[in-house]
């Protein structure tokens, strides 16, 4: 396949934001840059990496992406730090915190010597930034998490890593703990032109309607996402089961297991007792490969309504991809999805499954309804989450970050 050009988002975006992001990037030409995070496959990190990652290369930064490794007992710790910077209550020792700090240490062949600036992703590869000696260069932190209900005493012993970073990126102001670094803030974006996104011929979606037996005389409710308790698939299905009784409606759950996130089977199997023999539900395990992306995009466009209960969402990129396809989101409230979801205009925000269901409800009866918070949808992503408006963010931080003149909240 042909490599994406900056330029192949002209039609999208207009030629003129392009145009600031190549004379921006110019003085960076050949700016060293590697990006560490612990997954490759699932979940959304690795999503806007794989984006991301070849378009700084396009623009003449030379990005490289790698990941750190761990065993079962390292993913369970940082599957724990994870849930308790979401603020979810989790047992952690002394002992958990010396395993995984002693775990990333080991892998200190993970760095490439000689980079202008190392980006950490996240709290798996944290302790890495304990090597900033030897390796020099600059050192970001790029917190996908919302921090504002993290627990005090793992954020206490998780700040003393990020307080030796140059600088720390969050996604939205609201997110952060004070720390004494300078801090950026700019949101994710999903890509157009990907596979996940991109616009799909009506064969090929419904070869993939066809391939899970999804019927199509009946709407079609959507949730995306890792099978994670935080992601609350179970709320889908309870207000699927509201809805089911107005409409002629099927639910769609499609998930996947992330490399780094060990809970994911025994939410499956849950999910899957709970579901039982309701012939409307789909519980769809699509494992990440080739083809993967093409599906949930397929699935995504043969849907009416996307759902997403997340009871926290760093920032939710499922929700960005269901509004690009112009399908209104009805989803909890949860920061991440607050950013992007206008409550009323591309789809609603609601408390509990309950009002998930009244949401749905309203959606599906009013078709005027549906369609202008179709409109809308597209439009805001368009204008707000696409990966260019991703890459000038990134250029004017590697700007701010090599320049060292830094300080408090700097908003991209
Ligand atoms: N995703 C996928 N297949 C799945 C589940 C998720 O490709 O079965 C993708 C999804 O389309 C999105 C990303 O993984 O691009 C999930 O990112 P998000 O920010 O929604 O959640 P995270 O997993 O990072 O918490």
């Amino acid at each position: 396949m042909r490599k994406k050009s900056l330029f192949d988002y002209e039609k999208i975006v207009g030629g003129e934001q392009l145009e600031n992001i190549i004379n921006i990037a110019r003085p960076l030409a050949g700016l060293k840059v590697q990006h560490i995070n612990s997954t490759k496959t699932g979940g959304g990190v690795a999503e806007i990496l794989g984006n991301l990652d070849p378009m700084l290369n396009e623009i003449g930064i030379a990005s490289e992406w790698s990941t750190i490794t761990g065993d079962d007992h390292f993913f369970e710790i940082t599957k724990k730090i994870h849930n308790s910077l979401h603020g979810r209550d989790e047992k952690l020792t002394s002992d958990d915190f010396a395993y995984y700090r002693e775990t990333v240490s080991r892998q200190e062949k993970v760095l490439r010597p000689g980079q202008d600036i190392y980006v950490i992703h996240d709290p798996q590869p944290l302790p890495l930034i304990e090597k900033r000696k030897k390796f020099g260069g600059k050192w970001i932190w790029r917190c996908h998490i919302d921090l504002s209900t993290a627990d005090k005493k793992v954020w206490k012993r998780i700040s003393k890593f990020v307080g030796k970073f140059d600088a720390a990126i969050f996604h939205s102001p609201g997110y952060t703990q004070k720390i004494d670094i300078p801090q950026f803030v700019f949101p994710p974006t999903i890509d157009p032109l990907s596979d996940k996104n991109r616009k799909l011929s009506e064969n090929k979606i419904e070869e993939v309607r066809e391939k899970y037996g999804i019927p199509k005389d009946v709407f079609v409710l959507l949730q995306v996402g890792r099978f994670d308790l935080l992601k609350d698939p179970f709320g889908a299905v309870e207000a699927f089961k509201i809805v089911r009784d107005f409409f002629p409606v099927v639910l769609v759950l499609a998930g996947s297991f992330a490399g780094d996130d060990p809970e994911g089977e025994s939410v499956y199997r849950q999910l899957a007792k709970i579901i039982g023999n309701e012939k409307k539900v789909f519980l769809l395990n699509i494992p990440v490969s080739s083809e993967s992306p093409l599906e949930i995009n397929a699935l995504q466009r043969i849907s009416d309504v996307a759902l997403q209960m997340s009871i926290r969402e760093g920032f939710g990129l499922t929700v960005c991809e269901a509004l690009w396809k112009g399908v209104p989101v009805v989803a909890r409230k949860s920061s991440g999805i607050l950013m992007q979801v206008i409550h009323g205009i591309n789809g609603f925000i609601v408390r509990n499954p309950r009002g998930a269901a009244f949401r749905i409800n309203q959606l599906l009866s009013i078709k005027g309804m549906r369609d202008r918070m179709s409109k809308a949808a597209r439009e805001y992503v368009r204008t707000n989450f696409l990966l260019p408006h991703l890459i000038q963010n990134w250029v004017c931080c590697f700007h701010a970050v090599r320049s060292s003149r830094l300080s408090g909240i700097n908003e991209v």
